[in-house]
């Protein structure tokens, strides 16, 4: 099994990609890509929650009691909630997630349970979705990537690991433990299943998916993706073969505009976003 350490380097290494990718290829602003990137390299200790008491359940719930509250700032804003009432949710999620939380996993979980397995990664994606606050379902699914990212690499280090060589392969008692859809306790994947499909519905009930889907914004960022990449690794689209006039003679070419000119918009961090009543939500500049 690898450690700590070989996680975290692992999943921050993922993370620097991801987030160097999207704002190198495809324009996103600095601040979200950073996000996605820090979220992705803490993703990478998340699934050892489940390992009982010790620096990874520690670590994990410390950070998760700070940042999950900071993520509902948005979403408890839109609802025009005063700052008194948002200072005490924060501090009671704080207290909830830091000993609550944190007391139930490690009495109630089993090592390499269903935390290590694919659909407990699309729950933790899904509830990244529902807690970022942003009218952009492009930038929640971004953000939503980096944890999912950061998960899966933890899963596949951990496979990696259950492989010893002594000369030859050799498989550990623990391999195919953590990449798995399914483990041996019914009641842990009941448990999981029923959550991943009530975070699915509660995902395609979110008003903001269903408005931009119904605007037709998911057509239209995949089109402009289809662009961007080729624009991005410098393969211009095949152009005609040069027009020649009735002598044989080479026309000029029309100028054409430079491949690489960014056509994606990204909206504005959201992160402090006034209340519903002065910000009408709807489509953003796409
Ligand atoms: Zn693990």
């Amino acid at each position: 099994m690898a450690n700590f350490q070989t996680h975290l380097t692992a999943s921050t290494i993922l993370g620097v990609g991801y987030g160097g990718a999207a704002y190198g290829m495809y324009g996103m602003p600095p601040a979200p890509a950073i996000l996605a990137a820090s979220l992705c390299a803490v993703s990478g200790m998340l699934p050892d929650i489940d390992s009982g008491p010790g620096r990874p359940l520690r670590e994990i719930t410390t950070l998760m009691a700070a940042v999950v509250p900071t993520m509902l700032f948005g979403h408890l804003q839109h609802f025009g909630l005063s700052q008194e009432w948002i200072i005490l949710i924060g501090a009671a999620l704080y207290v909830f997630i830091r000993f609550g939380l944190a007391a139930f996993v490690r009495h109630y979980t089993v090592h390499r349970g269903m935390y290590h397995s694919f659909p407990a990664a699309a729950i933790f994606g899904e509830l990244t979705f529902l807690l970022f606050y942003s009218e952009s379902v492009v930038l929640r699914t971004f953000i939503a990537g980096g944890v999912v990212a950061g998960y899966l690499s933890h899963l596949l280090l951990d496979e990696i690991y259950s492989v010893q060589w002594d000369g030859s392969p050799r498989l550990k008692k623990s391999f195919g433990t953590a990449m798995k859809f399914y483990g041996e306790k019914r009641w842990a994947n009941f448990s999981a299943y029923a959550k991943l499909v009530l975070l699915t519905l509660v995902v395609f009930k979110d008003p903001g998916l269903v408005e931009q889907l119904q605007n037709g914004q998911a057509e239209q960022v995949v089109e402009e993706l289809r662009n961007e990449i080729p624009a991005a690794w410098n393969t211009p689209a095949p152009s005609p073969a040069n027009p020649t006039d009735a002598d044989g003679h080479t026309l000029p070419q029309p100028v054409a505009p430079p491949s690489s000119s960014p056509t994606t918009t990204w909206p504005t961090m959201p992160s402090f976003a006034p209340p519903a009543s002065t910000a009408p939500p709807g489509p953003t500049g796409q």
